[in-house]
């Protein structure tokens, strides 16, 4: 059998397992040895009675009690029970047909007993554990767990050793695999067993990794760690093989990066050359010394003659649209080369309709001072500024007119959602692209906007979602990173509370005041619908359809109330944040999809239930609503349960400075999965957790770098360049 062979081939598979691997995106024979355990459980050694679930494998030391030898009722067979007791509680054992298991064994008696785990909820048995006697000198024992998790090497683990007369080695771990309907974690040991046998070619010991970065940090080869991964006999086996393919993903990731970067870095483009100064001072405001840095940075980069690549990270607020509008001004002052008229043109694509409209405004302001035409195209609709009947006034244009005007450039400035990407738009001499909110924009897409042109515009990729470094360092390999760090002045800090289930009044009370003297506010909950329709939540999680009805008939009657989810239509959606934003709507509630910001500064409050459902970085983002005004801002946080842990955790709210904080807490404290799904970001699982790993992700960038400063091409690394060149197919084609 070779890497790429189908499954259906080699393994007889029934419908539903066809299905099931179907599902979980397992084709052929290598799909299925990357399909990865999700955790291993103990096979031989001990495990404590507290903390047993069924289906499981345990061993338990303990005290055998109340030996008894009945006859099943049903089908006569004669069954042994009894009960093993450790220091954390006792559990039914059972044998069938054993009869004889009474009278060897006493009460009283040490032993060891190991089986599986049976039955369910509060009625769990061992089925037919074997029993192994132990001295009761050897019971000292009973602390042997934390033996050997803790010092664990090749040699075999502290409780065989000592136990070598009586228990026999422990049979090893049992991996458990990310199961679906039809498939078991026993079919995936079973056929990644015989796959580790029978796979012929010599694919399995091509190792993409060189083998002297292996031997550096200590990591094993593929072979050993997929025979590691899937068939450890101790956990550092398999947690070494996942460190090793961690570093193979994260050292892929950045290879791929460094070369898009040193690729972009030898294409020609745009020389952009303008004094910016009069433009900033114009600013209804003066820069904070972030925008003034970032601004600093981005005109040196388009000035270089390469393209820029460059990720502005600034939380909510911290002002980058006036960055953006600076770059902006910079590219339609200068003039295409050779030619003495006409301007370099700038595309500005934003992630929602409201947020491009909202764009479109702004600009029109920062270039009020300035006759320049200013296009704006979603998919419902194209308009311009100025309209040419009145200098100060924005019209509805058509689209073809528009797409007429940008290819002629003259309109060099166009805004809008992904509309701006479609094939109809062409430009004259695109210059610069400035993307919000996009998480990934590459080189490709670059080319393909500026179709006419042989050079790579310039990218500014702006983003508020707080990210931990790792992540950051991994995703944006490819960028060049300014963070805006610093608030404006004068913004009164958002005042944070945590409100107890029980004492929401008060903090209705507050917001009533408000809302008196005219502010809006936001109430977001963790779920759209009642459970009914959503079992997986827990009860009591509260319901954007039922807390706007409950808040409208008991809380605030006299205000208007409008929800807000994913489940809307997209029209619709944008109808609502537009009375929200004309204040037709007092109070929005709303799911987390409000999370991606829509400017209304009249908006001062928000009330979070189920606050501990979200990570803190969510928390942050969705206060991030409301930073926007002079007047004093509050947020609400409101935990359904009262744990010490989420305490401590919220309270890391109130005191945070940034998102990129708060993002990092929740990486270490609850790991890879609060990062809102690896998927968006093109990384799997084990990838996932490499992130918490600093050393690890910096480990494997620096060799990325380094590999690719002395040898560019790849020309005596073939296979990374093969796998890279597959990785690269694998995108394109998704
Ligand atoms: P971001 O896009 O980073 O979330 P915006 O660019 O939308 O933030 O800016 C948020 C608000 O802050 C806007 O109303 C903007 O006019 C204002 N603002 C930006 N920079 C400053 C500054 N230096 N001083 C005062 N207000 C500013
Ligand atoms: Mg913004």
């Amino acid at each position: 059998m070779r890497l790429n062979d189908e499954l259906n081939d080699t393994f007889r598979l029934t419908e539903a397992q066809k299905n099931a691997l179907k599902k979980l995106g397992v084709r052929t024979a290598k799909d299925l040895l990357y399909h990865f355990p999700f955790r291993y459980e103990q096979g031989g050694s001990e495990s404590t009675v507290a903390g047993l679930a069924a289906g499981q494998e345990a061993s338990i030391i303990g005290t055998l009690e109340k030996l008894e030898t009945k006859k099943s009722w049903r089908r006569k067979i004669p069954v042994s029970e009894g009960y093993i007791r450790d220091a954390t509680g006792r559990i039914k054992c059972r044998w069938f047909n054993q009869p004889y298991i009474a009278k060897m064994y006493s009460e009283g008696v040490v032993v060891k007993a190991t089986g599986k785990v049976s039955g369910s909820g509060e009625k769990l048995y061992l089925a037919n554990p074997q029993l192994q006697k132990i001295s009761p000198t050897e019971t000292g024992l009973f602390a042997s767990q934390e033996h050997s998790s803790k010092k664990s090497s090749g040699r075999p683990s502290s409780s065989t050793r000592i136990f070598s007369q009586n228990v026999p080695a422990a049979p090893g771990l049992f991996a458990i695999y990310p199961e679906s309907r039809g498939i078991s974690s026993l079919w995936f040991r079973s056929a990644i067993k015989k796959l580790l046998w029978s796979i012929k070619d010599d694919t399995l010991h091509k190792d993409p990794v060189p083998a002297d970065m292996l031997k550096k940090y200590n990591l094993p080869t593929l072979k050993t760690a997929l025979v590691w991964i899937h068939q450890p006999n101790e956990i550092k086996q398999a947690e070494a093989a996942r460190k090793r393919f961690a570093f193979e993903e994260v050292f892929l990731i950045q290879l791929e990066r460094g070369i898009q970067r040193q690729t972009a870095e030898k294409e020609k483009s745009f020389i952009v050359e303008a004094e910016v100064g009069d433009f900033v001072r114009d600013f209804p405001f003066s820069a904070t010394s972030a925008q003034t840095r970032a601004i600093g940075a981005v005109l040196q980069d388009m000035h270089s003659g390469h393209p820029m690549g460059r990720l502005l990270e600034g939380d909510v607020g911290s002002g980058k649209t006036a960055v953006a509008a600076t770059a902006v001004y910079a590219v339609v002052c200068t003039r295409p080369e050779g030619q003495n008229f006409g301007t370099l043109q700038a595309a500005y694509m934003a992630p929602t309709e409201i947020l491009a409209k909202q764009h479109f405004d702004s600009f029109i302001k920062f270039f009020e001072r300035h006759p320049i035409n200013i296009g704006l195209i979603t998919g419902s609709g194209c308009y311009k500024f100025p309209s040419k009947v009145s200098r100060d006034k924005i019209t509805n244009i058509s689209r073809a007119q528009l797409l007429k005007w940008v290819a002629g450039g003259e309109i060099p400035i166009l805004l809008g959602t992904h509309a701006l990407i479609q094939k109809s738009v062409q430009f004259k001499h695109l210059a610069l692209v400035i993307i919000d909110e996009q998480h990934r924009f590459g080189t490709n897409q670059r080319r393909k906007l500026a179709r006419k042109e042989k050079r790579l515009p310039h990218l500014l990729s702006m983003t508020a979602t707080p990210i931990p470094r790792t992540l950051a360092l991994t995703i944006y390999g490819d960028l060049d990173l300014t963070l805006l760090d610093e608030m404006p002045p004068g913004r009164k800090p958002v005042i944070t509370e945590i409100v107890a289930p029980k004492k929401r009044e008060g903090a209705y009370k507050k917001m009533r005041e408000d809302l008196a003297e005219g502010r809006q506010a936001y109430v977001i909950c963790p779920r759209i619908e009642e459970p009914d329709t959503e079992k997986a939540f827990a009860l009591q999680a509260k319901s954007v359809k039922e807390e706007a009805k409950r808040l409208k008939k008991e809380i605030f009657s006299e205000y208007e109330i409008g929800i807000l989810h994913s489940k809307l239509k997209t029209k619709e959606k944008d109808e609502i944040m537009q009375k929200f934003a004309n204040k037709e709507i007092d109070i929005l509630v709303a799911t987390s999809v409000v999370e991606v910001g829509v400017n209304v500064p009249n908006a001062t409050m928000i009330f979070i239930e189920g606050a501990e459902r979200f990570g803190l970085a969510q928390l942050h983002q969705l206060r991030g609503r409301v930073v926007r005004s002079e007047h004093q801002a509050y947020c609400f946080v409101c935990p359904e349960s009262r744990g010490e842990q989420t305490l401590a955790r919220l309270k890391a709210l109130t005191a945070a400075k940034n998102g990129f904080e708060l993002a990092e807490q929740d990486l270490l404290q609850r790991g890879a999965g609060t990062l809102a799904g690896g998927k968006q970001w093109g990384i799997s699982d084990v990838g996932m957790e490499a992130l918490k790993n600093l050393k690890l992700v910096e480990a494997a960038r620096a060799e990325a770098l380094e590999m690719i400063k002395k040898d560019p091409a790849l020309s005596r690394h073939l296979l990374l360049a093969e796998v890279l060149q597959n990785r690269d197919q694998q995108l394109h084609f998704e």
